[in-house]
C-alpha cells in the first residue's frame, strides 16, 4: 500500500521518501489510518516488520509542533531500541521541526535534565529511567495525549511491567494508547485490557511456510559448542548457498570472520555496513560468488534469492514468526531445501512454540564429529580431484611435476592436496564466538518435553564446497579468532542528522554502569541492526 493513501501530509510523505521507504508495510497500513482516527491500538506483527513508523508517523501528524509541552511518550525496553527509535521518529518529523528527545539508563542525567528543558513534544525513554525523570520533575506527563509502549513482549521479558504501570499512573487519563509487539504473551494483552480503550487489534501473520518442501532439523548444543558444530554439519551437508541467522550483529560479524578462517566463503551483513556494501554482499550471494551469508533478521529483510538450500539457525528466534520468515528463504520455487536450528538446553520451549506454529516436528541431529566431518570433507574432496584431473592440461605442468616427484613420495603429494582441499577443523583454526545472553527462560505453560537422538543426514553434491579456495587462502589467518573482521562495519550512525535534537549523550551508549539492566545490556539487541 502506498503511503499516499494513509492520511498523511505532505512533510511526512516526503520524510518517508527521503527515508527510501516505497511501500507501507502491512502493519504500516493497517495501524497508521486507525491511530490517526484516534483510536487505541495493539499491533502485532514480527520484527523487522517497520513497527516504529506505524505508531511514528501518526504521532507526528497529531501533535502540535506550536505546542511546547510533552504530546507523546514512547516507552521502549532498551537503551539501543530507545536510541534508535527517536532517531527514526527525528527524522521522519525533520520537515515538521517536531522535537524529540530521548531517555535511557546508565547515561548521565544531568544531559537529559537539560534535553528535557527543550520542549519536547515527544519523549522516547526506558522504563527505569523514566520514572527517575518522573520523580524528579523533570519530566512532566499531564499534556500527554499518545503513549506507546514499543517492543512490549520485551519489556516484559525484561521485568519492566510493574514499572510501566507506575508510568501509565502518572498520565492523564484521556490518552491514547498504542502497544506494540512481535508476540502477544498472556500478560501482554492483560497490559491492553487494563490500560487501553476499546483496543483494536491488528495481526499480522507472517508468511506461511511451505513445509512439505523443507527438511527441518535441530540440533541441541550448548552456545559456546555452536560454531564447531555448525561447521562440521557445513562440512557433512555440504550445502551450497547457505544463510546463517543470528541474533545480534556482533555475532554475524564474529561468524563470519570465523567461518573465513576456517576456509569458507562466506560474509555478513547487519545494519552498521552501508547500503553500499550491504547491496554488493547480496549480489555476490546471489550470484554464487558467496556460499554462506551470515545475517540477523532484520538485515535479512527483503532478501529474495530462490536457490538458497540451506537455513542455519545459529540462535533461534525468540518469536516464531520470526523463524517462519527465517527458514521460508529455502524450499522455494518448488526446491528443496533444508533448516537446521541450534537450540541450547534452555532454549527448547522456543523450539516447541515454533513447531506449534508450523505444525511441523522439527527431527534432531546429532551433531557430527571432527572424523566424521573429515571423512564427508575427503569423499568430496576425491570427487574434486578426479574433477581437476580431468580438466588439467598435464603437458603444461610436466616438468615440475616430475621434479617433485622426484623430491617426494607421491603420496605425500597426494596427501598435502586433499590437506589443502579439506577445510580446516576446530583443532587447526578455534574459533571463540562471544557469548549471548541466551533466550530468557519462556514462562511456565508446560511444553512437552523433548527428543533426542537421531542419525545424521549426510549430503553429498561433491565439490561444491571447494570453488573458493583461492579466496580463503587469501585471507586466511588474518581473522583467526573470530574477532572484528575486515568488513568495513561503521558507527551506526550514517544518518548524518543534527545532532542538537539528541537527548542523551551518544558517546555514553557503551557505559554500563546503569543501575537497571536496561542501561546495562552489554550486548546488542535482538530487535534491530
Ligand atoms: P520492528 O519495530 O517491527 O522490528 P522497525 O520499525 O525497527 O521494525 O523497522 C525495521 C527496519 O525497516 C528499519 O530499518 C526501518 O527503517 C525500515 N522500514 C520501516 N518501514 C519501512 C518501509 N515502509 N519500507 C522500507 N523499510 C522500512
Ligand atoms: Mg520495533
Amino acid at each position: 500500500m502506498k503511503f499516499k493513501e494513509l492520511g498523511l501530509s505532505e512533510d511526512l510523505l516526503k520524510a518517508v521518501t527521503t527515508a527510501g521507504y516505497e511501500e507501507a508495510t502491512p502493519i504500516q497500513a493497517e495501524t497508521i489510518p486507525m491511530v490517526l482516527a484516534g483510536q487505541d491500538v495493539i499491533g502485532q506483527a514480527q520484527t523487522g516488520t517497520g513497527k516504529t513508523a506505524a505508531f511514528a508517523l501518526p504521532i507526528l501528524e497529531k501533535i502540535d509542533k506550536k505546542n511546547e509541552n510533552v504530546q507523546a511518550l514512547v516507552v521502549s525496553p532498551t537503551r539501543e531500541l530507545a536510541i534508535q527509535t527517536q532517531e527514526e521518529i527525528y527524522k521522519l518529523g525533520r520537515n515538521e521541526r517536531a522535537n524529540v528527545q530521548v531517555v535511557y539508563g546508565g547515561a548521565d542525567i544531568r544531559r537529559q535534565i537539560k534535553s528535557l528543558k527543550n520542549h519536547p513534544q515527544v519523549v522516547v525513554g526506558t522504563p527505569g529511567r523514566l520514572l527517575d525523570h518522573i520523580r524528579r520533575h523533570t519530566l512532566k506527563l499531564d499534556h500527554v495525549q499518545m503513549l506507546v509502549l514499543d517492543e512490549a513482549d520485551e519489556m516484559l521479558n525484561m521485568g519492566f511491567l510493574d514499572d510501566i504501570e507506575d508510568i501509565i499512573k502518572q498520565l492523564p487519563e484521556k490518552r491514547q494508547t498504542m502497544l506494540f509487539s512481535a508476540t502477544m504473551p498472556p500478560e501482554i494483552k492483560r497490559v491492553g485490557v487494563q490500560f487501553m480503550h476499546d483496543p483494536k487489534h491488528v495481526k499480522i501473520k507472517a508468511k506461511e511456510l511451505t513445509t512439505d518442501l523443507i527438511d527441518q532439523f535441530y540440533v541441541r548444543s550448548r552456545d559456546f559448542e555452536k560454531f564447531d558444530v555448525m561447521t562440521r554439519f557445513f562440512d557433512v551437508q555440504n550445502p551450497d548457498l547457505t544463510i546463517v541467522f543470528t541474533r545480534t550483529k556482533r555475532r554475524v560479524d564474529e561468524l563470519s570472520s570465523g567461518l573465513q578462517a576456517r576456509g569458507y566463503n562466506a560474509a555478513g551483513i547487519h545494519g552498521d555496513l552501508t547500503q553500499k556494501r550491504r547491496t554488493q554482499i547480496m549480489n555476490e550471494f546471489r550470484h554464487g560468488k558467496l556460499d554462506i551469508l551470515v545475517a540477523t533478521d532484520v538485515a535479512a529483510r527483503g532478501i529474495d534469492i530462490n536457490d538458497v538450500t540451506h537455513v542455519y539457525n545459529y540462535d533461534i528466534p525468540q518469536d516464531p514468526d520470526s523463524y517462519v520468515h527465517r527458514v521460508g528463504r529455502t524450499g522455494r520455487a518448488g526446491k528443496h531445501g533444508v533448516s537446521m536450528t541450534f537450540v541450547t538446553p534452555n532454549e527448547m520451549d522456543y523450539l516447541r512454540e515454533i513447531e506449534k506454529l508450523t505444525k511441523v516436528r522439527m527431527l534432531p541431529l546429532k551433531p557430527p564429529s571432527d572424523e566424521e566431518a573429515l571423512v564427508s570433507q575427503l569423499g568430496a574432496a576425491k570427487e574434486a580431484v578426479a574433477d581437476l584431473v580431468n580438466k588439467t592440461d598435464t603437458e603444461k605442468f610436466a616438468e615440475v611435476a616430475k621434479g617433485l616427484l622426484a623430491e617426494y613420495d607421491a603420496e605425500d603429494l597426494v596427501a598435502a592436496l586433499l590437506n589443502d582441499m579439506t577445510k580446516d577443523d576446530s583443532s587447526q583454526v578455534p574459533v571463540k564466538i562471544t557469548p549471548e545472553r541466551p533466550l530468557p527462560k519462556r514462562g511456565s505453560k508446560g511444553h512437552g518435553g523433548y527428543h533426542h537422538g537421531g542419525g545424521n543426514r549426510r549430503g553429498g553434491n561433491g565439490g561444491g564446497g571447494y570453488r573458493h579456495r583461492q579466496d580463503r587462502r587469501g585471507n586466511g589467518g588474518e581473522h583467526r579468532g573470530g574477532s572484528r573482521g575486515g568488513h568495513d562495519s561503521r558507527n551506526h550512525d550514517s544518518r548524518n542528522h543534527d545532532s542538537r535534537n539528541h537527548g542523551g549523550d551518544r558517546n555514553r551508549r557503551s557505559n554500563n554502569s546503569g543501575r537497571r539492566s536496561e542501561g546495562g545490556r552489554g550486548f546488542t539487541i535482538r530487535k534491530k541492526d
